[in-house]
């Protein structure tokens, strides 16, 4: 599943330690959590996300010299910079504005991951999503969490260590297991409150310590809808950098229960029919990719049934 939102891209190198400054280098600029792009005029296609009304028609990263400003790679002073590797061969850096940066140079602009999504290059989009995530990790992880002292970052690894104490830290990803419980011709999908208008989509919840994945989504399922359920399935996995997810997805069949949505945490939850399916989540996710796959699957064996 190589086309996966935010998968690392092939012929990309990671890697920490940062290189002598050479000339040509892709720059992920962050100001807060929006990326420097030139844009283009909007789309006129329809957008099949939800949450974003309207694409541009193309986005790339800022050209070589549109960022430079008295040979300072950036035309202000950044927050901080850390190296991400190599992405054929050019080096990638990771830059974030302060609050304060003057307006990017004429052509650029400050835009959302959600917005650049199948608009700007996969293999930039990815990297600016592990580039948000490594921004925000070490903007947290500036004083030691356990004795307070200023950290330093290792020049060998992605980590910063405490000086006075030694305490390491690495950036941290949050596991999260994706449900989609099927029985029969329907799927469970429910919603949350921040949902829009009408979308529904596969349940999911982070893992707690001490369980494994298989544990965490049954317990989940439970909470969330009342319902139980076994053969889980694996799907696919997605790292999602809002904000510092890994997305692990299964499929799994209904056993027992009716559908009570948890009250605060699931607006709504319904069984659906494959043929008739609410307004579902973005391409972008992992959820749409399962619901899509497993719901084709389902369709096929309906057909099969009837031939
Ligand atoms: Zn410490």
């Amino acid at each position: 599943m190589n086309d996966m939102p935010f998968t690392s891209p092939e012929g990309f190198e990671g890697a920490s330690a940062a290189p002598v400054a050479g000339a040509a280098a892709h720059w992920f600029v962050f100001k807060g959590d929006r990326l420097l792009v030139e844009l283009g005029p909007p789309a006129t296609r329809p957008s099949d996300d939800l949450r974003v009304p309207v694409r541009p028609s193309w986005a790339r990263l800022p050209g070589q010299g549109s960022l430079h400003k008295n040979n300072n790679p950036l035309w202000f002073e950044p927050a901080r910079t850390l190296y991400l590797g190599r992405l054929t061969g050019i080096d990638c850096w990771a830059a974030e504005a302060p609050g304060e940066a003057s307006a990017p140079p004429a052509g650029l602009a400050w835009e959302g991951l959600r917005t650049l999504f199948s608009v700007l290059e996969d293999a930039h989009f990815a990297l600016a999503g592990r580039a948000i995530q490594l921004l925000d990790w070490d903007r947290s992880h500036r004083y030691c969490g356990r004795c307070g002292a200023p950290t330093e970052a290792k020049t060998e690894e992605r980590a910063r260590v405490c000086p006075a104490c030694k305490l390491s830290a690495y950036p941290r990803i949050a596991p999260a297991v994706m449900a989609l419980v099927r029985r029969d011709g329907e799927i469970l999908l429910g919603r949350g409150p921040h949902f829009p208008p009408g979308m529904y989509s596969a349940l999911a919840g982070f893992a707690e310590p001490g369980e494994t994945l298989e544990q965490c989504l049954a317990r989940e399922v439970e909470e969330e809808v009342g319902v139980q359920v076994s053969r889980i399935r694996y799907f696919a996995s997605q790292p999602w950098p809002f904000p510092n997810s890994l997305m692990i997805a299964f499929v799994c069949d209904w056993v027992s229960g009716e559908i009570r949505p948890q009250a605060g945490e699931i607006e709504d939850a319904k069984w659906f029919d494959v043929l008739q399916l609410p307004k579902l989540p973005s391409r972008i996710s992992i959820a749409r990719r399962l619901i899509d796959a497993v719901v084709n699957e389902m369709r096929a064996d309906e057909g099969h049934k009837k031939n």
